[in-house]
């Protein structure tokens, strides 16, 4: 098996709600629920699942943005949860994010090059002149120019914006970024070029990807092998052709109905979701779906499904696939 880059086990968030005249604590939200998954390295694993279901909040506590209540983030060979706070920013070098609005994320009173060179300042990298040098060849990677770097964030479309973001997070030489739904702010005609460039900066860079998005035909051509989240837990989680091709947990197969498929002789199975999703505060008993499935069986309202391998590489959390024990 390829090496991997990184090892989650048993991922918890669980973020207090409080209330009453003392604020007491009187319940929890619990946005990430025990997720365990590995990256290999150099591969794109993408993370989808409808807002609210916890994939951005997963993204923060890999980077310990957050802090995890519970599990742990093997990164090469060192746990992301354990260490101090100087390791860990010594750490932030080797992983970077992406943000979904890159106007947001970018410092409106900073020029481009001061943006750019800030993570450099930060991790003690190059001389002036060094950084200055790196800015200028970043900004020729993504597409930009090196007089661009005189300029502010407002002064860019939100493409470019996204490729100021995608520089920086490359500026100190990552191994993995996680991109939070990066092209999801950006017209349909930019998605496909700021894709191809993150296609085209792995590839140069030998990166490794975890690309978080809502829905499932964005992530489709990047990503080597997707996950399915609902309700701070993974249902899904297969190779990317096979998950497209063969999904087998309800939910993955009502979001695929959103994607579009070019062969017009295709005809899909008709998969109807009712409902909202429910509050991570109070989510259903036995599996979490089964106020929403057509498929839910009376086990399901009582027994919570494994999150299990039924065909190879290929997990599932659902009652109606019993084959196969072994556990990710
Ligand atoms: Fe539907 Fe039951 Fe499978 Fe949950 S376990 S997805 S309710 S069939």
């Amino acid at each position: 098996m390829t090496e991997l880059l990184l090892q989650v086990n048993d991922l918890k968030k669980h973020f207090p709600i409080s209330g009453g005249v003392f604020g007491r604590t009187v319940g929890e939200v619990k946005a990430v629920d025990g997720l365990s998954f590995y990256v290999k390295k150099g591969e794109t694993l993408g993370i989808v699942g409808e807002s609210g279901c916890g994939k951005s909040t997963t993204g923060r506590l890999l980077l310990r943005l957050l802090e995890p209540t519970e599990g742990s983030v093997i990164f090469e060979d060192k746990d992301v949860t354990e260490l101090s706070k100087s390791d860990m920013r010594k750490l932030r070098r080797e992983m970077q994010m992406i943000f979904q609005d890159p106007f947001a994320s970018l410092n409106p009173r900073h020029t481009v090059e001061r943006i750019l060179e800030e993570p450099l300042i930060v991790h003690g990298i190059g001389t002036k002149e060094e950084r200055k040098k790196r800015v200028r060849e970043m900004l020729e990677v993504v597409g930009l120019s090196s007089y661009h770097a005189k300029r502010y964030p407002h002064q860019f479309s939100g493409g470019q914006r996204q490729r100021i973001g995608i520089a920086r997070a490359l500026m100190t030489n990552p191994k993995l970024i996680i991109a939070d739904e990066p092209v999801s702010a950006l017209d349909v005609s930019i998605q496909s070029q700021v894709l191809n460039l993150l296609e085209d900066l792995q590839k140069e860079f030998e990166l490794t990807y975890i690309f978080i998005a809502h829905d499932l035909s964005v992530v489709r051509h990047i990503s080597d092998r997707v996950g399915v989240m609902y309700l701070g837990r993974l249902i899904e989680l297969a190779d990317s052709e096979e998950l497209y091709s063969k999904p087998l947990h309800p939910y993955t197969k009502a979001l695929l109905q959103a994607v579009p498929v070019p062969d017009p002789d295709f005809v899909r199975e008709e998969i109807e979701i009712h409902g909202e999703i429910p509050s991570p505060s109070n989510p259903p008993k036995g599996c979490a779906f089964h106020t929403r499935c057509n498929e839910c069986m009376e086990i399901c309202k009582t027994t919570r499904p494994d999150f299990k391998e039924v065909e190879p590489g290929h997990y599932v959390a659902c009652h109606l696939y019993n084959e196969g024990e072994q556990h990710l």
